[in-house]
C-alpha cells in the first residue's frame, strides 16, 4: 500500500511540475479570494456597531478562525486522494512537512499567494457576500468577515514560524498574537497534533478531534514523498 502511495504522491507531483496550469489555478485563485476580501473590508467598516463589538468580534474571530484553518489543516494532512483531480495540489501541500524554512517574500505578495492554496476559501467568501446583502444580524456578518480575510493571514502567522527575522515578530508570537515557534514545531516533530496556525489556541480541541478522526500522517502522508525528491512548497509565486 505504501509503494503504490508513492507512485501515486510521484505521478501526481509529476503533473504539478510538468505544467504551468496549477500555478495559473492558483492565481485565479488568490485573485478572487483577495478580490472579494477587499470588497467585504468595504462592508465591515459600513456596518453601524459600536466600537467595542468590532473588538470583541475580532478576538472571537480570532480564536474561530485558528480552528477552522487548523480542520482544513488536520483534513489535508491526512488526505491522499494523489488521483483525483486534486491529487497534484494534496501533494503539494504535503510537502509542507519537509519544508524548514520558506523562500523569503515580501508579505502582501506572501499574503496573495498564499490565498491561492485556500480553494474552500472561495465558495465560503461568495457566500458571506451574498449574507452581506441579506437582513443577517450586524455582528454575525462581522464575523464571518473577519473569519474570511484572518483565513488568509493565518498563513502569514505560519510561514514567520518558519522564518521569524525580528525581535517584534518573536515578541508577538511569545504573546500569542502569532503562531509561536515552540508550539508549531509539535505539528512537524510528533504525530496528528497541533495543526492549527493562526496562533494555536484551538488546537486543544482540534487535537482531540484528530485523535478520534486519524491515525496521523507520520505513518500515513510523510511516508508517501519518501522517495520524492524534486520541488518544493515553495512553488506558488
Ligand atoms: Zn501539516
Ligand atoms: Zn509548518
Amino acid at each position: 500500500m505504501k509503494t503504490i502511495k508513492q507512485k501515486q504522491f510521484n505521478l501526481a507531483m509529476k503533473s504539478y511540475n510538468s505544467s504551468n496550469r496549477y500555478k495559473h489555478i492558483y492565481k485565479i485563485v488568490s485573485t478572487l479570494n483577495v478580490s472579494m476580501q477587499i470588497i467585504l473590508l468595504f462592508i465591515l467598516f459600513s456596518l453601524t456597531m459600536p466600537w467595542y463589538l468590532y473588538l470583541i468580534g475580532f478576538f472571537i474571530a480570532y480564536f474561530l478562525t485558528d480552528f477552522i484553518n487548523g480542520l482544513v489543516h488536520m483534513y489535508m494532512d491526512n488526505n491522499d486522494n494523489y488521483n483525483s483531480i486534486w491529487g497534484p495540489f494534496i501533494a503539494s501541500f504535503h510537502l509542507h512537512h519537509k519544508t524548514e524554512k520558506y523562500k523569503e517574500a515580501n508579505i502582501f505578495l506572501l499574503y496573495f499567494n498564499e490565498s491561492g492554496a485556500k480553494f474552500w476559501l472561495v465558495p465560503y467568501l461568495i457566500i458571506v457576500l451574498l449574507l452581506s446583502t441579506m437582513a443577517i444580524n450586524p455582528f454575525v456578518l462581522l464575523l464571518l468577515i473577519y473569519i474570511g480575510i484572518l483565513s488568509s493571514f493565518s498563513e502569514i502567522s505560519h510561514y514567520l514560524c518558519h522564518n521569524a527575522d525580528s525581535n517584534f515578530i518573536t515578541t508577538l508570537q511569545k504573546y500569542r498574537i502569532l503562531l509561536p515557534i515552540s508550539h508549531h514545531a509539535k505539528h512537524h516533530q510528533y504525530d496528528n497534533q497541533s495543526y492549527a496556525f493562526l496562533n494555536g489556541t484551538s488546537d486543544f480541541i482540534i487535537d482531540k478531534i484528530a485523535k478520534k478522526l486519524y491515525t496521523g500522517y507520520k505513518n500515513g502522508s510523510d511516508e508517501h514523498f519518501k522517495t520524492y525528491d524534486g520541488a518544493g512548497t515553495d512553488n506558488r509565486d
